[in-house]
């Protein structure tokens, strides 16, 4: 049995959802995010024919991920602290009105994907209302910018007038000829420069850099000091804006839902998916930073706050079928899950004993022994298990699935 997340703090967590119309690039970019972190765990490896074995990774993890409703990888951005990210799908479609709520509920933050050629599309606006309605923190990633006819600035535009967005750009594109081949990280002051292979190199600001970009530097620092007193004093001062103070108000807004962080890519290209992995655990937030939620017992409501002591509470929000029984995803809000433990289900009213938990991972699926308030984890074997269902302490049922999400079926309590 693995231990190796055990190490990272809750406050280092990331559960994450990847929200786009269809065809944005939704699944390249969950497999090129996922490729990224795995390759983490292979340096060191010798890689001979290098096209073919990526290639080869590739495929493999389309198979193995294909279906997971969630899938947990680390990410170690330059210089910094190791980070677990859980990637959660999140259905764009409103014919999935439902599951949508219910991921929407599970996940702590989003990356809306669009089309630097398409632009804002219907599917994505229905699902940047609701998620907002949600209070998730979001964040935009632009893909496509290889295509011809990708336009960055025009999708930023669409996101304020179809969205009422407040896109904070955090990094432009790099532009040779057509194709994007690199992002200025207006944060850093760093410039990414991906190769062929979508290697990234990545260079310091130098004085001529400096001059070029401080227009663009200027307007994101003044976007953000808007809505910051602390970034505004400082700008008011005359003084710099370092690269910890920008990302510090940035983060503070995109978790109060003042605005948006916005990166351009292209998945295809492998061209910004480490600065966008970086941005996940900079701006998005932690499972502790998030308000309680609302629960629901036969005394009245009660607010569950994310605490690994308190009493359980679980929402199961996906079950996959596989050929070995039901996967049934579930966020815990509060409290632990144990091997062995027994544990109230809302949907039959009755307890019943956790046999195994597992942890889907691009490579394998993991067994783990527990999981507690703000992990995401399967459970196994359990035939007649449902969505929706509440997991609770035996002591302290609670039903998560709000009055809110269904109240027509509700309302005859
Ligand atoms: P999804 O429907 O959102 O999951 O989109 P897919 O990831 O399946 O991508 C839809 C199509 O767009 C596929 O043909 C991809 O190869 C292509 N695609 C995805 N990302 C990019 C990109 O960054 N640039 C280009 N040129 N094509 C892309």
């Amino acid at each position: 049995m693995s231990t190796r997340d055990t190490t990272i703090p809750v406050g280092r967590w990331r559960n994450l959802g990847i929200i786009a119309h269809v065809d944005a690039g939704k699944t390249t970019l969950t497999e090129r995010l996922l490729y990224k972190t795995g390759t983490i765990h292979r340096t060191g490896e010798v890689h001979d024919g290098a096209t073919t074995t990526d290639h080869m990774e590739l495929e493999r993890e389309r198979g193995i991920t294909i279906g997971a409703a969630a899938v947990r990888a680390n990410w170690t951005p330059q210089g910094g602290q190791p980070h677990r990210l859980t990637l959660i799908d999140t259905p764009g479609h409103i014919d999935f009105a439902i599951e949508v709520e219910r991921s929407l509920r599970v996940l702590d933050g989003a990356v809306v994907v669009f089309s630097g050629v398409a632009g804002v599309q219907p599917q994505s606006e229905t699902v940047w209302h609701q998620a907002r309605r949600h209070g998730v923190p979001l964040m935009a990633f632009v893909n496509k910018m290889d295509r011809p006819g990708a336009d960055f600035d025009a999708t930023l535009a669409q996101m304020r007038e179809k969205l009422g967005a407040n896109p904070w750009v955090v990094a432009r594109p790099v532009i040779d000829g057509e194709h994007i081949v690199g992002l200025v990280d207006l944060v850093s002051e760093r410039t990414w420069l991906f190769d062929e292979k979508g290697t990234p190199a990545i260079t310091p600001w130098g004085e001529a850099e400096r001059a070029t970009h401080a227009a663009a530097r200027a307007e994101l620092v003044a976007a953000v000091a808007e809505y910051d007193d602390a970034l505004a004093e400082r700008w008011l001062a005359d003084q710099p804006v370092d690269a910890d103070a920008l990302a510090a108000a940035l983060r503070r807004g995109t978790l109060a839902g003042l605005g948006q962080p916005v990166l351009p890519g292209s998945a295809f290209r492998n061209v910004g998916i480490e600065p966008l992995l970086d941005a996940f655990v900079a701006y998005l937030p932690s499972p502790i930073d998030r308000p309680s939620v609302v629960a629901h017992t036969d005394n009245g409501d009660v607010q569950v706050a994310p605490d690994a002591g308190a009493p359980l509470a679980a929402l199961v929000f996906k079950v996959v079928n596989q050929s070995h029984g039901p996967l049934a995803f579930v966020r815990v809000y509060a409290g632990r899950l144990h091997v062995g433990d027994a544990v109230w289900r809302s949907g039959s009213d009755r307890t019943q004993r956790v046999g195994r938990l597992a942890v889907v991972r691009a490579e394998d699926t993991e067994a783990v022994e527990a999981a507690e308030a703000g992990d995401i984890v399967a459970i196994a074997g359990w035939k007649d298990v449902a969505t929706g269902e509440t997991l609770a302490d035996v002591h302290h049922p609670v039903r998560l699935e709000t009055i809110q999400a269904q109240p027509a079926v509700l309302s005859w309590r």
